[in-house]
C-alpha cells in the first residue's frame, strides 16, 4: 500500500501531488528501475526524496549542480530529514559531519557530485554504508551528444552494477535520442519503467506567424499587453538593442540583455526584471538560466529558436504562476537559412549535425503545423491525449489545398537550374519574369519558365517557405543558400505522393496583413 499523503504533508508541506509525481514516486519506492522525464519545475526532486524516506538505508543522489544540491540538503534538513552532501563546495567540518552521520547509519539522503565517483575511496564507502537506491538528477548529462555531457556520469552505470540496487533517473530533456542513450548508459540497455509527464502548460497560448515586418509585429504584440512583464527573444545581440529601443519609443519600459554585456549590467537587468512590474527584456538566449519570475505574462520570438526543445524551454518561462500567458513566434525563410547554416558550419560531428537538423525540422513542422499546435508540440515529446483550445490553430483552423502541382513545378525549376539558385530567382523563372539574371543564364528557355503564373510572387514565397518547413528543400550554405532538393521530395517529384499546404499562409502572404495579436 502506497500511502504517501502523510509524508507529503508533514515533511514536504504539500497538499497534493503534481501531475505524474505519485506514480513515479510509487514506482521508485517499490524498487523499480525508473526513467522519468518531467519538465523543469515539474517537481522531480520529490519523486526520489519521498521514496528515500519510505525505504530502508541510504539513497545516493547524483547531481551536477552544487548550488542546487546544497539548496535541497538545506531544505531537507529544515524539514527534519537527515540529508548531507559531499561536494567540492563543502567545508572540512561539513564533510566530517556527513561521514560521521554515514558511519552511524543516520543519513537518509546523500547528495554527491559525479566527480566523486572517480575516487576509489568514495566507491568503497558507498559499498559499505548500505545504499539501497541511486537517484540521478539531470540524467541527460550522460549523453555524449548533449550540451551538458559530464564524462563522470558514465561511472554511474558501473556504480549501479557494483551495488546491485535500483536506479531512478530524472531529466527534463525529452527527445528520443537522449532517452535511448540514458537507457543504454545507465541501465545497460534494459528498459526501465518509463514516465513522461507534465509537459503540458495549459495556461500558455501558442501562436506562430510568418515574419513579415518583424518590428511592427513585435510592437503590435507588445502593444496589446502594456504593463505586463514579457520577454522578446532575438537571434542576434545587435537586434536586442534595436528592438528594445523601438519598444521604448513606443512607450514601453524595455531593456536589452545579451552575453556581450558586462556581468554587472546583466545583473542590473536581471534584478530590475525580478522587481519591476511590466518590464520587457529583449534578449538573446543568454537570458534564461536562473530567471525565476513567476508572473511573466508573455514571450515573443522575433526570430525562430534553434530547436523544438529550445522553443519549449523559452516559451515555458511565461506563466509559471499558472495565470494566462501568451506567446508568439515569428519565422520566415531567412530564419530557416540562418539556423541551417549555424548547424552546418558548426564544429559538431556529422551524426550530431543530422540530429540538430532533425530538431530544427521538428520546430519547422510545428511552425507549419496543420492542426493544433499543442498536440503537435507535446506529440513530439511523446505525450498523447492532449486537449488544447489555447493555440492559434484551435482558435482559427487552417484550410489546406492540394499543392502537389505547384510543389512539383518548384522542384522541377530547382533541378533544371541544377540546384544553384534561391527562392527569389526560382520564382522569377516560375512567373516568367525576364530579369537580367534570367536572360544572362538563358533560363527563359527552360520548360518551367512561366509555368507558375496562377500564383503571385508572394504566394510562391509562401510555397517555398512551406517546402523548407516540410524539409523538401534545404538551403545549401556552400552555394550561398541555393535551394537543394532532399530525399523527402522524391516521391512528390515522381508523382508517387501528394502534398497539402496551408492555404491561409499562402493567402496571407498575398495580402500581407498586420499580424493578429
Ligand atoms: P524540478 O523538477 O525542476 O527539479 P523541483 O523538484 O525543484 O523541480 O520542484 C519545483 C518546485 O515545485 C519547488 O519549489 C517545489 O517545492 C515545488 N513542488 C514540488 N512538488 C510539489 C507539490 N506536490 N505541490 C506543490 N509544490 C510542489
Ligand atoms: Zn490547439
Amino acid at each position: 500500500m502506497f500511502d504517501a499523503a502523510p509524508l507529503l504533508r508533514d515533511v514536504f508541506g504539500f497538499d497534493a501531488f503534481r501531475p505524474g509525481q505519485e506514480e513515479i514516486a510509487h514506482a521508485v519506492a517499490s524498487g523499480e528501475n525508473v526513467l522519468a522525464i518531467m519538465p523543469t519545475g515539474g517537481g522531480k526532486s520529490l519523486c526520489f526524496q519521498l521514496p528515500a524516506l519510505m525505504r530502508d538505508g541510504v539513497t545516493v543522489v547524483i547531481s551536477p549542480l552544487i548550488a542546487l544540491m546544497r539548496d535541497q540538503v538545506r531544505g531537507l534538513q529544515e524539514a527534519g530529514v537527515a540529508a548531507g552532501a559531499l561536494t567540492s563546495g563543502n567545508t572540512v567540518e561539513e564533510t566530517e559531519a556527513v561521514w560521521a552521520a554515514l558511519e552511524e547509519g543516520r543519513l537518509k539522503l546523500l547528495y554527491m557530485a559525479p566527480e566523486r565517483l572517480a575516487s576509489g575511496a568514495a566507491m568503497g564507502m558507498l559499498r559499505r554504508i548500505g545504499v539501497n537506491l541511486i537517484a540521478v538528477d539531470e540524467a541527460h548529462c550522460v549523453s555524449q551528444w548533449g550540451h551538458d555531457f559530464r564524462p563522470d556520469y558514465l561511472r554511474i552505470g558501473e556504480l549501479r552494477r557494483a551495488l546491485g540496487v535500483p536506479l531512478a533517473a530524472f531529466t527534463a530533456t525529452a527527445d528520443a535520442e537522449t532517452r535511448a542513450e540514458i537507457v543504454e548508459k545507465l541501465f545497460d540497455g534494459v528498459e526501465p519503467c518509463f514516465f513522461l509527464r507534465g509537459f503540458d502548460r495549459p495556461n500558455i497560448h501558442l501562436a506562430f506567424a510568418v515574419k513579415d515586418s518583424p518590428r511592427r509585429q513585435i510592437l503590435d504584440f507588445a502593444g496589446g499587453r502594456r504593463g505586463q512583464a514579457g520577454i522578446v527573444y532575438c537571434g542576434t545581440r545587435a537586434k536586442t538593442e534595436v528592438l528594445a529601443q523601438a519598444l521604448r519609443e513606443d512607450g514601453h519600459s524595455a531593456c536589452h540583455y545579451h552575453g556581450g554585456m558586462e556581468a554587472e549590467d546583466r545583473r542590473i537587468v536581471e534584478a530590475r526584471f525580478a522587481r519591476e512590474d511590466g518590464l520587457i527584456v529583449v534578449a538573446t538566449v543568454a537570458f534564461g538560466m536562473g530567471i525565476d519570475k513567476p508572473d511573466i505574462r508573455w514571450v515573443a520570438h522575433a526570430d525562430l529558436p534553434k530547436s523544438i526543445e529550445a522553443y519549449y524551454q523559452e516559451i515555458g518561462r511565461a506563466g509559471r504562476d499558472g495565470g494566462p500567458a501568451e506567446t508568439l513566434t515569428l519565422y520566415g525563410p531567412d530564419d530557416i537559412r540562418l539556423r541551417r547554416n549555424q548547424i552546418d558550419e558548426g564544429l559538431a560531428p556529422p551524426e550530431r549535425r543530422a540530429a540538430d537538423h532533425a530538431r530544427l525540422n521538428a520546430l519547422l513542422g510545428l511552425a507549419e503545423a496543420l492542426t493544433c499546435r499543442r498536440q503537435t508540440l507535446l506529440g513530439y515529446f511523446g505525450e498523447t491525449d492532449v486537449t488544447c483550445g489555447r493555440c492559434d490553430l484551435c482558435d482559427n483552423p487552417v484550410e489546406l489545398f492540394d499543392a502537389t502541382t505547384p510543389v512539383r513545378m518548384a522542384l522541377s525549376a530547382i533541378l533544371r537550374t541544377e540546384e544553384w539558385f534561391g527562392a527569389g530567382h526560382l520564382t522569377d523563372i516560375l512567373l516568367g519574369n525576364m530579369t537580367d539574371k534570367v536572360r544572362e543564364r538563358g533560363h527563359d528557355l527552360l520548360p518551367t519558365y512561366g509555368v507558375g503564373i496562377t500564383f503571385s510572387k508572394a504566394q510562391w514565397q509562401a510555397i517555398f517557405r512551406q517546402m523548407m518547413g516540410h524539409d523538401l528543400v534545404r538551403p545549401d550554405p556552400g552555394r550561398h543558400g541555393a535551394l537543394r532538393m532532399t530525399e523527402a521530395a522524391l516521391p512528390i517529384l515522381r508523382g508517387e505522393a501528394a502534398i497539402e499546404l496551408r492555404k491561409d499562409t499562402v493567402r496571407a502572404a498575398a495580402r500581407r496583413p498586420a499580424v493578429k495579436a
